[in-house]
């Protein structure tokens, strides 16, 4: 049987040490699983889970990252400390079983440092606007992209989320895609509407986004790549120099016409 990420963190007996105290204290969460420590230290990644071999491990921070990643790497790391083969055997078989526990792990985390329902009852008291991931991001104390991520699992409306750079493609230097997420897909299996990573993005509200610190609305048709859309999307400017990047919250406004269907 495979756990979700629910059930695995009921079975953990987790729940009250995660929803009792916001921003979770992920340290205390370690320990409450094993740990003997968690260390900020001068490493290669992110983290690093070293097992002792009965039950017991400590993990290894980045002590150069951020406090927000430093805490989103030792949620990462509590996840393959705690994981099993039930928890992604079956899962995708197509998937390289690596990649599919790396994701699991993510997710894994992501729950930790917001986990249900704490987080949904603070995202359902707010709007679908930018400004609430911002909010929940400093609430939680996660980066913006773990909390953006987090917050549209919550929406019942079909989103897109997309994250992109300046990157230097065929065509040049332009805002291109660095990820994105959808929910729609999701819903529907529909590999079909797979974004294309590094598709550049002609859209000038969040072009503006990228180069002031304001937030950006947009009722523009959106080019993704072998479709166009019509949508409604909020976008806003993080980080600075190499590390700038915009995320868009999009909204569909025509979900008829955004099924190209492909015979
Ligand atoms: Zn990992």
């Amino acid at each position: 049987m495979v756990h979700t990420i629910q059930e695995k963190i009921d079975s953990l007996g987790l729940s009250r040490v995660l929803n009792s105290n916001i921003p979770v204290d992920i340290e205390k969460v370690a320990k409450f699983l094993g740990a003997d420590a968690v260390v900020r230290a001068d490493i290669e990644g992110a983290g690093m889970l070293l097992p002792r071999g009965d039950g017991r491990f400590a993990i290894l921070v980045n002590s150069r990252d951020s406090r927000a990643r430093q805490r989103f790497s030792c949620a990462h790391e509590i996840a393959h400390a705690v994981l099993d083969s039930h928890d992604i055997a079956n899962r995708s078989s197509l998937e390289q079983p690596k990649r599919s526990i790396e994701r699991y792990c993510e997710k894994f985390a992501s729950h930790l440092l917001m986990p249900a329902p704490a987080f949904d009852a603070y995202a359902q008291q707010r709007m679908a606007s930018m400004n609430s991931i911002v909010d929940l991001a400093d609430v939680f104390d996660v980066s913006i992209q773990a909390a953006a991520l987090r917050y549209v699992e919550t929406l019942s409306e079909p989103c897109i989320l997309i994250c992109s750079q300046f990157q230097l493609g065929r065509t040049g230097n332009r805002l291109r895609i660095k990820w994105s997420y959808e929910t729609l897909a999701r819903a529907e299996h529909n590999s079909k509407h797979f974004i294309p990573k590094g598709k550049s993005l002609k859209n000038q509200a969040m072009e503006v986004a990228y180069w002031t610190n304001s937030l950006q609305k947009s009722n523009d048709a959106l080019d993704l790549g072998y479709r166009s859309i019509d949508a409604y999307s909020e976008s806003m400017g993080f980080g600075s120099s190499n590390n700038r990047f915009v995320l868009s919250l999009v909204f569909p406004t025509n979900r008829g016409s955004t099924m190209v269907s492909e015979s």
